[in-house]
């Protein structure tokens, strides 16, 4: 299971349960002589074995996702069909694993079919009343598991964001910095021209001594909305430190990227964050050459921006 990501552990798990679960019944079918019920059974377990296999080895989880609770369904539908009402059980299971492997409304949507076919097969063998607390039973924990589910995904796009994104200036983080890096140095990188440009306030802890840590913040916060309305949405723009962030410029050679960085610095000095005082970045940039490590390549681009500091600040210099 090493390097397996959560949503392949769980469809990997709920098919690997299906087979424990649903074999002893095939099997005591088949010493039964009831056939039907038995290639029922025995369908499904070798359904999942299949679906298992698919997901080890594409990792195509989504498509295997919704093929799993197609199939789930339709098992549950074809039994409940050849052995009627007594099956209804298994109706509640099935209906609650699929929120687990699919978004809810996927689920929701698929369990809503599966409701309607259950009812249409159930209503000439049940009474009316029976039926009705089936099919309100399985309402309910549709609706349960759907805000339930529901709530969790909203919960884990907020801990994600969290997670990926800096508090004070809502740029991306160093986590996701290093990430972006590494996936770039990546030997299935896409082999496109990249630059890095490491961007480092100058003298920012004067402003701070000078007029406090609260203005120092805001001054990160307008530096980083200054930045993002030039930079374009798929380069990447990071606080990797303090007053430290890094954009990453894909698709761009040095040169433009030299370009690109003179750009921000001049918009920054020009752009008088703080009234009567200059506020004043150093730029250090350097492209991604073939086969580089991450580590390597920041540390070129760093070497760069400690050249440009030792040049005097508020100026741009790019690695050869
Ligand atoms: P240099 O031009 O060499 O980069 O000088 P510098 O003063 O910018 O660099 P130094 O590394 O000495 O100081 C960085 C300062 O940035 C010190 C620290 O208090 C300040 N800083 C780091 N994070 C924050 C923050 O989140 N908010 C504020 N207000 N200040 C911060
Ligand atoms: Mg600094
Ligand atoms: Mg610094």
């Amino acid at each position: 299971m090493l390097n397996r990501t959560k949503e392949e552990v769980i469809l990997l798990m709920l098919c690997g349960l299906s087979i424990p679960s649903i074999l002893p019944f095939g099997i005591y079918r088949l010493i039964q002589k009831n056939w039907l019920m038995a290639s029922v059974d025995i369908s499904i377990v070798v359904g999942m074995l299949c679906l298992m296999v698919f997901v080890w080895r594409t990792r195509r989880i989504r498509a295997a996702g919704i093929a799993v609770t197609l199939f789930y369904s339709a098992g549950m539908l074809a039994a409940v069909a050849v052995k009627g009402p007594p099956i209804a059980y298994w109706v509640y299971p099935t209906m609650i694993a699929s929120y687990f492997i699919l978004q809810a409304g996927e689920a929701m949507l698929i369990n809503c079919v599966s409701l309607t076919i259950l009812i249409y097969i159930l209503q000439p063998l049940m009474r009316t009343l029976d039926l009705a607390s089936l099919v309100v039973t399985l309402i309910l924990i549709n609706l349960f598991s759907y805000i339930f589910s529901y709530r969790t995904s909203i919960q884990h796009k907020e801990l994600n964001f969290q997670a990926e994104n800096d508090f004070l200036t809502g740029v991306r983080n160093r986590r996701s910095f290093d990430r972006q890096m590494q996936q770039l140095c990546d030997e299935h990188a896409a082999d496109m021209d990249v630059c890095l440009l490491v961007l480092d306030l100058d003298h920012f802890k004067n402003i701070n001594d000078q007029f406090g840590h609260s203005v120092g913040d805001q001054v990160l916060v307008q530096f980083c909305a200054l930045m993002r309305a030039r930079i374009r949405t798929n380069d990447g723009l990071y606080r990797y430190g303090g007053e430290e962030f890094a954009v990453i410029a894909m698709g761009t050679e040095s040169v433009a990227a030299a370009r690109f960085a003179e750009e921000l610095r001049g918009m920054v000095a020009q752009a008088e964050l703080l009234t009567d005082y200059p506020v004043t970045v150093s730029i250090g940039v350097a492209q991604r050459l073939p086969g580089e490590s991450a580590d390597d390549w920041f540390r070129r681009a760093d070497g760069m921006l400690y050249i440009a500091k030792l040049s005097g600040r508020n100026a741009v210099r790019v690695a050869e």
